[in-house]
């Protein structure tokens, strides 16, 4: 049975943070597809780390509904080498943009925090009352920081002042419009450009980061968007939901799947000097379930998407 609508997002003023993102574009899309009109705001003209800027944009635009998918995010390549962006620029847009949805009216907000902020061996599938329950994986242990202080601060506005201010907690996201940056991306754009490129070029081998051994739980973004959409209208309450796609892979079976839809048929190696990261985080969607919320996109069907969504934009991606 799906929950009831408790909130009507028709005709509201509804504010995007981060629309140029993968996860910001992919809300965007879904709310304008059925129907509503979103606002943005350009990273040139708002910088969402300063907070005099963003609280003289919330008072010139008044939104009713935040969604806040903007932050700094990669794959851990980027966590390990910037540490001080991953913390700061997240701590900064988080204090700053849920800050001014209470001071300036907001009815609702939806936070996005990430099940990469988990603890690093926590019981698989993780619940919602993992959060906290033991150390962090240090490669991301900056952002996973950070993100808990995000979840943490709209739970405290909700408790101090009353505000409807959710937070979800999306298992590892891939889509059209990721980062294909091979030194900052995540594991899948970084595998399939690789693996496209090597199959361009006649390279015989296929590298690979650390192990193969690690599960990733794969989730097509427009996924996420459905589910955010969803929870906006029928979800209210202190703790945030995970949400999960139930399909998890290894990141050598990852790696074969890229190689297979990029055409890549040569050897695939893995170099074991690179980190491996956490070895799984396979989220419990158990209480989203219960709202009435499934997952549609099967993996191989949002690979091939972003595959192509991928070949249609090469050019103007950095190399
Ligand atoms: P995580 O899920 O937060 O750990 O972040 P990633 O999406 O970056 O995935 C990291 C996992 O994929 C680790 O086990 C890496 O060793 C593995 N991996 C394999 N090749 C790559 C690659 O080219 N880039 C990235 N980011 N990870 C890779």
């Amino acid at each position: 049975m799906t929950a009831p609508k408790i909130y009507e997002l028709a005709g509201k003023r509804i504010f995007v943070a981060g629309h140029r993102g993968m996860v910001g574009s992919a809300i965007v899309r879904h709310l304008e597809a059925v129907g509503h009109a979103v606002l943005s705001a350009p990273r040139a003209a708002l910088d969402l780390r300063r907070q005099e800027r963003v609280e003289q944009w919330f008072d010139a635009h008044r939104p009713d509904v935040v969604v806040l998918a903007a932050g700094k995010v990669g794959g851990i390549g980027a966590n390990t080498s910037q540490p001080v962006e991953f913390l700061l620029d997240n701590l900064l847009i988080e204090a700053n943009v849920i800050g001014a949805a209470h001071k300036f009216g907001a009815e609702k907000l939806l936070f996005l925090g990430s099940s990469c902020i988990y603890p690093k061996f926590a019981a698989q599938p993780i619940q919602e009352s993992a959060l906290l329950s033991g150390p962090l994986e240090p490669t991301n242990q900056w952002y996973a920081i950070a993100k808990i202080a995000g979840l943490k601060l709209a739970e405290a506005f909700r408790v101090e002042h009353g505000c409807d201010f959710i937070s979800v907690m999306p298992t590892n996201l891939y889509g059209p419009g990721d980062n294909f940056e091979p030194a900052s991306a995540h594991v899948l754009p970084a595998l399939l450009r690789r693996a496209h490129e090597a199959a361009e070029a006649g390279v015989e081998k296929l590298v690979v980061w650390g192990s193969g051994a690690p599960q990733r739980e794969m989730m097509y973004v427009d996924d996420l968007a459905d589910a955010c959409v969803f929870l906006l209208e029928r979800y209210s309450g202190a703790s945030f939901l995970n949400v999960g796609s139930g399909e998890e892979f290894t990141i050598a079976d990852l790696a074969r799947k890229a190689a297979a839809v990029a055409g890549f048929t040569g050897d695939i190696a893995f170099d074991t000097t690179k980190p491996d990261g956490t070895p799984r985080k396979r989220l419990d969607t158990s209480a989203l379930a219960a709202l009435g919320w499934r997952p549609r996109t099967p993996f191989d069907e949002g690979l091939a998407r972003t595959y192509a969504w991928f070949r249609a934009n090469r050019a103007t991606l950095r190399a």
